[in-house]
């Protein structure tokens, strides 16, 4: 990407909203002309007898039916849009809630993705000269270290493609080349600090200037950082900064030097935020996220429900930016807990469980006791003496529930956290019938 055009995608988040929203409207009805390609979609808004055309306002985006993982997991296949010949990767989801799915990658959706992450990085404060250590994994199908690599070429930083893993390997790096921007997960990147410390060595006397974060939230819903974020920000003595995305959308979002949520790219996706019957909430409200990501060749979604609850956020940000914002991930909508007529997300008792230093790992187990509350259990490992009293008079303090809580040693709970083998250990085990949920 030549500068100019990046000057000119730049340009795009200071623009006044209107003139914005009447773009969006242009590159909606493109994307939907190019979602009908896909048997799926074709199918789906022929037989409702939506055509591009029929997009006149952003609002109208309401009107088209909403797209579910299940859909995906169903249906995968019938989602592609090119011929078999114009791709040219596949990157697999996760699958933390099913089997993975495929998601093929044209040319043009891994320069798309490029530029998502270079104006991300952009964003969150990262420039040409900066070098930057990705603690992330590159290969193995997943698609987040390949849009960072990608992202910070086409920026003109430095990549160091250290991968994720080995606290020591990654120290060595950090005194070798000397990073600025450290990109990782947050308990890795506090690890990696606590492994230096414990030897004698300062991680804020690193030079790394900056964190940028992925997969675990390091903010509350109102901004403030985590008990995680701060002892991140804490011992490596710099910003911390989260990235928000999924391997389907073929999107990212991330927050810049104002710390008021992901930028939400203008260009490149549109976002709702739903209520559980599929209706669009006022800004400000919290709901299950749902993107249309814009622009996409190989594997276009419309309106796909993410599943995870967060909030949109319209007003200017104070980094200057027009763009609107998503604020940081509550919960899962699949993991929603209620306890004595409270709503509650396992996120929200994890990062209670942060404040207490002595709790080395968590997990939480859910069933069913009636319609109305779910019995919760928050097993602890603690290589400390420990009360299970202690721990859950803080839950009630700070989240107006009693949960009961399980002391254990924490060999224990990681074995039991790590017996499926998983991409990352499991931290929540819900027993409750599907048909109760
Ligand atoms: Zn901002």
């Amino acid at each position: 990407m030549s500068g100019k055009m990046f000057e000119t995608a730049l340009a795009l988040r200071t623009m006044d909203p209107e003139q914005t929203a009447a773009y969006q409207v242009e590159l909606l009805r493109e994307h939907l002309a190019q979602a009908m390609r896909a048997p799926f979609y074709g199918d789906l808004l022929g037989a409702a007898g939506i055509t591009p055309g029929d997009i006149h306002s952003l609002s109208d985006l309401a009107d088209l039916p909403l797209t579910s993982r299940r859909d995906l997991d169903n249906q995968g296949d019938r989602f592609q849009a090119v011929p078999a010949t114009e791709i040219v990767d596949i990157a697999l989801t996760s699958g933390t809630t099913g089997p993975p799915v495929r998601v093929p990658y044209s040319v043009a959706d891994l320069e798309r993705l490029a530029l998502n992450e270079a104006l991300a990085f952009y964003g969150a404060g990262v420039r040409p000269g900066d070098i930057c250590q990705i603690a992330v994994t590159l290969d193995r199908c997943f698609v987040a270290g390949l849009a960072y690599y990608n992202g910070l070429v086409r920026l003109g930083a430095t990549a160091i493609r250290s991968g994720p893993g080995q606290a020591a390997r990654q120290w060595e790096l950090i005194n070798s080349l000397n990073p600025s921007v450290l990109i990782g997960v947050p308990t890795f990147l506090l690890q990696v600090a606590r492994w230096a410390a414990e030897r004698g060595r300062d991680p804020a006397k690193a030079g790394v200037r900056l964190l940028v974060t992925i997969g675990e939230p390091v903010r509350q819903p109102d901004f403030s950082p985590t008990p995680l974020g701060n002892r991140l920000a804490e011992i490596w003595q710099c910003p911390v900064r989260s990235s928000y995305g999924a391997t389907e959308l073929e999107t990212g979002f991330t927050e810049c030097a104002a710390e008021q949520g992901g930028h939400i790219h203008p260009e490149l996706s549109l976002v709702e935020i739903v209520n559980e019957e599929g209706a669009v909430l006022p800004d400000g409200e919290p709901g299950e996220m749902v993107v249309t990501p814009l622009g996409v060749r190989a594997f276009p979604l419309v309106r796909f429900r993410t599943g995870d609850i967060t909030r949109k956020y319209t007003e200017k940000c104070g980094c200057g930016w027009t763009s609107a914002r998503i604020g940081p991930v509550e919960g899962r909508l699949s993991q929603r807990l209620k306890m004595r007529g409270t709503t509650i997300y396992p996120e929200t008792i994890f990062h209670v469980l942060q404040e207490l230093k002595q709790i080395d790992a968590s997990y939480i187990e859910v069933c069913s006791a009636y319609d109305l509350s779910d019995e919760i259990k928050v097993i602890v490992g603690s290589r400390e003496t420990l009360s299970g009293r202690e721990v859950a008079s803080l839950l009630q303090a700070r989240l107006r529930v009693r949960p009961e809580v399980v002391v254990r040693e924490t060999g224990e709970v990681l074995k039991v956290m790590t017996r499926d083998g998983g991409r990352k250990p499991k931290r929540f085990f819900d027993l409750r019938e599907e048909t109760s949920r």
